[in-house]
């Protein structure tokens, strides 16, 4: 070598800047060349598992040396293990290993001995800051020193091998990019003054290049690099070229254009912080949950990710169907929240389907598009005119514009980059994600939450609600429980497909007659609960409670048949200190008021009727408890005389309960649907007692058991089990029973059954009621009993002109027409009973002639 080593490194370089990894044999033979030596080459070291193992990867040999490269001895050798422990102690440290073999160590002699090498020169390569090789030449000829400007080169060269090392992990290949990244090659005297100048150097930067040299010229023979940034990155590397002396000759530039390279180190400084934000908002989720306050976050740290962001928001699709803001950062958030933006708006901020960027002429386009109120909140909270780009990114979930991230710089219309509009895109995307989690979230808290059959919320829900109402205030608030009549029997008749048809259609109605910020829930059962917040004052609660009371009465229509039902009602208002269980404990009870009362009303929770209804419900498990044992219940019995006779011709059966009179526990019952229950013991009862007393017997029936479809059968039952001669029953029905309830039911069905059965039927307390006289003649009925209220008020005694008097009579008149047998109840004196049987009334009743007694 003549001491040119500038143009030695030149053409150990080039081929490997033109070839990549390809061109290392070519770089190797120039580099042997330049040292003076035999052979050259590069060897990989791998740590795995601790253990440092080296394999040679290439090799140049020279004309009359034995090539080494597929010698199994050096591939895959443990360096320390095979005795080269000072190698790569020397290596770890980036110096050389270099000078006549016989100096060094007793065992690293054998190996290099057996190659014939008599000195060598070797200096470590690292890539990325990890040691990843070493490269070397050998002297087969002499034993030699090797001088520093020697070193220096072997370094430059393995500086530019791991630079390529580099480069091609980077870009798949220094190929790629010297194709698409032209080389720059200079020499420069050591003032910095260009001596040669390749062709692409010249054609990049006519006006020449100015390069540190003074750096490179403070530590000649070492190579040092240099990224300029003008118009295109450029890494420079810089060689100070030592001269025989300790002169330097020239300083020797290469470069080689990253503009593609420092793009994507550019890009990935983004992506990681990109990354890192996003690691914080799933962190907070991972903490929290799931919430709303997550749009905020992501709103954060898009904003740091895009520096040029400097404001932001986010608007999500919400259920109204418009876009509401959920987070904004540099707005007032909570004016923005008052703004929906309509989706069918074209020319908005919601009507593009890509990311893209709007400025301040589109914005004023849009919101001159607002009316006033949107327009004035954009403008003040939004700071909408102060706005000079707008990044919009639409979020899509299942083809749907879920939500947009708006990302705002206030300095310049195009502030925004391609590469932050990916990134905000990304963010976008993570938006939908976490939207399809609270979706999915969602869905699964309404299948926790939520009656299937109905898809109205649960009691469960309904409570979290109501706890959450009373905390926020209990004083305007009402629950309700309403409970359906009627359901039990459409169950009964048309089965359970029908029931749930028609607990469907009750729950749309409840749903459709309420506000939307109400809540309706279905308890379970036939039963609802309505939540009202914000009321001015019960009368509200009650107009709306009576609406609900009105679209449960519309007929309801199932399949074929349309059902007629009602609800009952029971009103609670909210008190301070009262806990959801009590409140609508409170409503229940009223509930049970308004059944008793009667059904298909409301009825209001007052303290007083706390406590009545305690005592009702507690007499009311008494008596169911004592009817299902069969305890403390029996029959009394009370003769019913032929007045011309004074024979006893029939005994009524009165039902006694402990000590509570029958004007109690007979209308509690009623109210509460036992009847039936009780009505069939009273009946087994007095027909298993007619064979002990041979006569008549009459029992009453309450409306309730005759308005049952199978009560006729029900009776035959009891006959036949009892042995007793149907025509020895009569049975006394009230005369509310004969009137159609509202949805045009009636008992008449069941008396038609009744008289098949031979059974006889007296209406009882008649003329207390108001029994259309036609339709008593039209219906089977036997006889009737006149009411003791009629009999008591004929006075003592009694004034054939008063009022009562002729009634008196003109019952017994009607009955003699129509054929009916008639019985006068109540008679407690003689002056009395003389009066009945001087007008010829044929039957009677009362404690004159016996009072009711057991058997
Ligand atoms: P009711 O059917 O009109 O029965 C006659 C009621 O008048 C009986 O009252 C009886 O004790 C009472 N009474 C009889 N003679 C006289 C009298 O001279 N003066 C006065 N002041 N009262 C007299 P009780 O037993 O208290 O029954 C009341 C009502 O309870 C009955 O009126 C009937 O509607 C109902 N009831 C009683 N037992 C049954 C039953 O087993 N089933 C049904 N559904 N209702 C029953
Ligand atoms: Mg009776
Ligand atoms: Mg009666």
């Amino acid at each position: 070598m003549d001491g040119n080593w500038g143009l030695g490194l030149f053409q150990a370089l080039l081929p490997l800047l033109r070839k990549g990894l390809n061109g290392l044999p070519q770089a190797l033979e120039a580099v042997g060349r330049a040292l003076l030596a035999q052979r050259a080459y590069l060897f990989r070291l791998e740590e795995r598992q601790g253990i440092w193992y080296t394999s040679q990867l290439s090799e140049w040999a020279g004309p009359d040396t034995t090539p080494q490269l597929h010698n199994p001895a050096l591939q895959n050798l443990p360096m320390r293990e095979a005795g080269y422990g000072r190698w790569l102690n020397l290596f770890l440290q980036d110096r050389a290993v270099a000078g006549p073999v016989r100096s060094f160590p007793e065992e690293e002699r054998p190996l290099l001995e057996a190659q014939n090498i008599q000195s060598l020169l070797v200096v470590p390569i690292w890539v990325e800051g990890r040691l990843w090789g070493f490269l070397g030449v050998d002297d087969c000829r002499r034993e030699r020193e090797f001088p520093a400007e020697e070193e220096a080169f072997l370094r430059a060269v393995a500086e530019v091998l791991a630079l390529a090392m580099e480069l091609w992990e980077r870009t798949q290949g220094l190929g790629h990019l010297l194709e698409a990244a032209p080389l720059y090659l200079a020499r420069l005297d050591k003032e910095g003054r260009l001596l040669y100048a390749n062709p692409s150097l010249k054609r990049a930067f006519p006006q020449g290049v100015s390069l540190p040299v003074a750096e490179a010229l403070s530590v000649p023979g070492r190579p040092r690099t240099f990224l300029s940034q003008e118009g295109q990155a450029v890494e420079w590397i810089l060689l100070a070229v030592p001269g025989p002396g300790a002169e330097v000759l020239e300083v020797l530039a290469l470069g080689v254009d990253v503009t593609e390279r420092e793009q994507a180190r550019a890009r990935e400084t983004r992506w990681n912080t990109f990354r890192r934000n996003l690691l914080r908002v799933y962190e907070t989720l991972m903490a929290e949950g799931l919430s709303d306050s997550l749009f905020g976050l992501i709103l954060e740290a898009a904003l740091d990710t895009i520096p040029t962001a400097q404001a932001g928001s986010v608007t999500v699709l919400m259920e109204d169907g418009c876009y509401h803001f959920l987070a904004a950062q540099g707005y007032d958030l909570e004016a923005l929240r008052q703004v929906c933006l309509r989706p069918e708006e074209p020319l908005s901020l919601t009507g593009h389907k890509e990311a893209q960027v709007f400025t301040w002429k589109d914005l004023e386009r849009f919101n001159a598009r607002l009316d006033e109120t949107r327009r004035r909140v954009m403008e003040e909270a939004g700071r909408v005119r102060e706005i000079k780009a707008i990044l919009s990114v639409p979020v899509y979930l299942a083809g749907e514009r879920k939500a947009f991230l708006y990302l705002d710089n206030f300095e310049q219309e195009d502030a925004f980059t391609p590469l932050d509009l990916e990134l905000a895109q990304a963010f976008a995307s993570q938006l939908g994600v976490l939207l399809r989690r609270m979706e999915l979230e969602s869905q699964i808290q309404h299948l926790a939450y939520h009656d299937p059959l109905t898809g109205l919320p649960n009691r469960l829900f309904f409570l979290e609600k109501l706890a959450q109402a009373l905390k926020e205030g209990a004083e305007d608030l009402a629950v309700m429980c309403l409970d359906l009549d009627g359901l039990k029997l459409v169950n009964d008749l048309d089965g359970h497909a029908a029931g749930d048809e028609v607990l469907r259609v009750m729950a749309a109605r409840f749903r459709a007659a309420l506000r939307p910020r109400d809540l309706v829930a279905r308890q379970g059962g036939d039963e609802f609960l309505v939540l009202l917040t914000n009321l001015r004052s019960p009368i509200e609660a009650m107009r709306v409670a009576e609406r609900l009371l009105e679209v449960a009465r519309l007929p309801c229509p199932v399949g074929e048949r349309t059902y007629h039902l009602s609800t009952s009602i029971g009103i609670a208002m909210g008190e301070p200190g009262l806990s959801p269980g009590e409140l609508l404990k409170r409503a229940d009870l009223a509930l049970y008021q308004a059944k008793g009362e009667g059904k298909n009303r409301l009825s209001f929770f007052e303290p007083q009727l706390q406590e009545e209804l305690k005592r009702e419900i507690g007499l009311l498990e008494a008596l169911r408890e004592d009817l299902e044992q069969g305890k403390g219940l029996h029959l009394a019995y009370q003769p019913i005389v032929d007045l011309s006779t004074g024979q006893r011709v029939a005994l009524e059966a009165l039902l006694r309960w402990r000590l509570a009179p029958p004007s109690v526990f007979i209308p509690l019952a009623e109210r509460h649907r036992l009847m039936p229950e009780l009505g069939r013991w009273v009946l087994r009862q007095a027909c298993q007692d007619q064979a002990l007393h041979g006569l008549k017997v009459h029992v009453n029936v309450s409306p309730q058991e005759l308005l049952d479809p199978t009560y006729a059968f029900r009776v035959a039952e009891a006959l036949e089990a009892t042995s007793c001669p149907p025509a020895n029953l009569v049975l006394e029905i009230t005369e509310s029973t004969l009137i159609p309830d509202e949805r045009g039911r009636d008992a008449s069905q069941a008396l038609w059954a009744l008289r098949e059965l031979g059974v006889g039927i007296f209406l009882d307390d008649f003329g207390s009621g108001y029994s259309s006289l036609e339709r008593l003649a039209e219906l089977p009925v036997d006889g009737v009993k006149l009411g003791q209220a009629f009999t008591q008020r004929l006075g003592n005694p009694p004034d054939p002109q008063g009022p009562a008097a002729r009634m008196v009579a003109a019952v017994l008149a009607l009955a003699q027409a129509l054929g009916l047998r008639a019985i006068a109840e109540g008679i407690e004196d003689e002056a009395v009973l003389a009066y009945l049987k001087h007008l010829g009334f044929p039957f009677g009743q009362g404690y004159l002639l016996g009072r009711p007694k057991p058997l």
